[in-house]
């Protein structure tokens, strides 16, 4: 009889830990599992905004995908998935195509622009390695650039962080780190320099704890990041950006940090989704096939305590990795599906070197505990990705 085939689309972190878990849990000759993805590895999203700013090389995020898939196990396909089609259980690749039995999609996140305009074409976005490799360029050769103009262009020296939700505050945190080390290497005066922050709602980080948004908001300001909040940015131009009323701020770095959404794949599959998500059942299946699951940020989960989404976090891409991991042997097995319901253990987020905020287990948490807190949190996904040996390459090991 021939194996049951598992395919899982995309090596973030929804797909590459449920495809660590199948390897572990699956039977000799259980299924045929096949993992699909666009690069031959596997990159931590949540490290993105450092080597965005250039306060860390990108090898560091990434991880070979054969370095944590047995390939005696799994069949890693490099990649891009351009269609699902969900009735003939087909999936179409750039580059050929794959037939599953029990599809899991991890697709990831995209930028959602709302379509504010010219923000696709003008604005860089902390999306993959690829992206934050441009971004840390661009930088670097507007600072270079500054001093060849004819003119004084403050213009080259000024970035626009569009949104203060955490990947706008943790990037601007780092901006800080590295703005300094810049000016130096390209002899240009810090006080030009303009790393301004803006914020559509009444404050930084919407919704989180007051106390701790205070705590960040004046160490950033400490280290010359301007905020502007009740600022809505309204157009991305070539030049710079246009807000509130009309007010022009001219930029050549914008760096777009305004909210995410599902990858557009699945919506353009037929899948039913909400900003690119689908809103999926208990057991993680979307609410029309039986057989297909989805994990990480194209899904919308629903907090149900407060009737509201989850946010979309590596978080909940980890634990909901688990439980599709066990689910599709489930099925496989004629075995009863699990409910997966978030398990949230808290928040911190990089305010820079050796500075952090966050709430873990409802405790606050500020400064340098909050930073190695954040570290170990770090480590520990590598551990359960690879083991200790992962840890040691590729953690962070200095804590303090
Ligand atoms: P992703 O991590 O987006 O991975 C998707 C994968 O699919 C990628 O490997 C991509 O290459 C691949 N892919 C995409 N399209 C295709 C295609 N067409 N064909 C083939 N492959 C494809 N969350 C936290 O919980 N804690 C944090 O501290 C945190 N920090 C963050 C910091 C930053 C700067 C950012 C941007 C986000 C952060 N998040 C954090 C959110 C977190 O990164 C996301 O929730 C998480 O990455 C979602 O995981 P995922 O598996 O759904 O997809
Ligand atoms: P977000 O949606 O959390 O924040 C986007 C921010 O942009 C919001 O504050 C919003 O008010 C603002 N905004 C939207 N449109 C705007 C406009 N036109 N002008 C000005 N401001 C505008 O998005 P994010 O920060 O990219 O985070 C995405 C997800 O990743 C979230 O679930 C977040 O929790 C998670 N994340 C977590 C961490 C962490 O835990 N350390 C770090 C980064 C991201």
């Amino acid at each position: 009889m021939s194996r049951p085939k598992i395919a899982i689309l995309g090596a973030g972190y929804g797909g590459i830990m449920t495809a660590v878990r199948l390897q572990k849990e699956m039977g000799a000759n259980e299924a045929e599992v096949t993992l699909v993805n666009k690069h031959n590895y596997h990159y931590q999203t949540t490290w993105l905004h450092e080597p965005a700013a250039g306060t860390m090389h990108h090898d560091k995020t990434r991880i070979m995908i054969d370095e944590v898939i047995d390939n005696n196990k799994i069949n890693f396909v490099q990649d891009t998935v351009v269609e699902i089609k969900p009735e003939e259980k087909r999936v179409i690749l750039e580059n050929g195509e794959l037939t599953y039995d029990y599809l899991v999609i991890g697709l990831g996140f995209e930028p959602a622009t709302f379509g504010i305009k010219g923000l696709k074409e003008n604005a860089f976005s902390i999306r993959s390695v690829n992206s934050v490799r441009k971004i840390k360029e661009h930088i670097e050769y507007q600072f270079a650039s500054y001093n060849n103009e004819p003119e004084e262009r403050n213009d080259l020296i000024t970035i626009i962080v569009g949104g203060a939700g955490f990947t706008g505050i943790e990037f601007v945190g780092e901006l800080a780190e590295r703005v300094p080390e810049l000016c130096e290497e390209f002899d240009i005066d810090r006080s030009k320099v303009r790393i301004i922050n803006i914020e559509a709602s009444p404050t930084l980080l919407p919704g989180f704890d007051e106390e701790l948004v205070e705590y960040a908001q004046n160490l950033l300001e400490r280290k010359g990041v301007e905020f502007k909040t009740s600022t809505m940015i309204k157009e991305v131009t070539e030049d710079g950006v246009i807000i509130g009323e009309g007010e022009e701020i001219k930029a050549a770095t914008v760096v777009w940090t305004g909210g995410v959404q599902g990858n557009s794949i699945v919506a353009n599959s037929g899948f039913e989704t909400n900003r690119g998500r689908v809103p999926v059942r208990d057991d993680q299946r979307t609410p029309d096939y039986d057989n297909v699951f989805v994990v990480g940020d194209c899904a919308l989960l629903i907090n149900k305590e407060i009737d509201r989404p989850y946010p979309p976090t590596a978080q909940i891409a980890i634990q909901a990795a688990h439980v599709v991991s066990k689910n599709v042997l489930a099925m496989i097995r004629g075995k009863e599906l699990e409910s997966f319901t978030p398990d949230i253990k808290g928040t911190v987020a990089s305010l820079g070197r050796g500075e952090a905020i966050g709430k873990v287990y409802n405790k606050k948490l500020y400064g340098a505990t909050a930073s190695a807190m954040k570290k170990i949190i770090d480590n520990r996904y590598l551990l359960m990705l690879g083991g200790p040996g992962l840890v040691w390459k590729k953690g962070k090991l200095k804590l303090f």
